[in-house]
């Protein structure tokens, strides 16, 4: 069964599985990259992780129903512990980064986890 946050993500079944298999452990590594041509996905898989990671639902493995209030607020992009980064700059600014580390050392306010969605990594130098 594949939770609603997944069903994006068409034709993607590997990826899907990967990553609905990682948000179900106690301890997901801690960072993830998502690779691939514009318009694939990435944005999409990422934010369908965070709201199975965050999903309030007790059976590890529905995570990500899409229905309860951290799938509804990861997916309206209100959630308090899942922030998404973007920059318009041609790289990323060190006091972004620094300020990007230092909000990843609080502990979670409501969520499991601080989740940071960072689009355009490849803009870190
Ligand atoms: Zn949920």
């Amino acid at each position: 069964m594949t939770a609603a946050a997944w069903q994006d993500l068409v034709g993607q079944d590997a990826a899907v599985e990967q990553l609905s298999r990682a948000a179900a452990e106690d301890r997901p590594t801690h960072a993830w990259l998502f690779t691939g041509p514009p318009g694939s996905g990435r944005s999409t898989a990422a934010r369908a992780f965070a709201q199975a990671l965050q999903c309030e639902v007790e059976d590890p493995t529905a995570r990500g129903c899409g229905q309860c209030h951290a799938c509804l607020t990861v997916e309206a992009g209100t959630h308090a512990d899942v922030k998404v980064l973007a920059t318009e700059n041609v790289n990323y600014k060190i006091d972004e980064i620094r300020e990007l580390v230092a909000a990843a050392q609080d502990h979670p306010s409501s969520g499991r986890w601080r989740i940071f969605i960072m689009e355009d990594a490849d803009r870190m130098t």
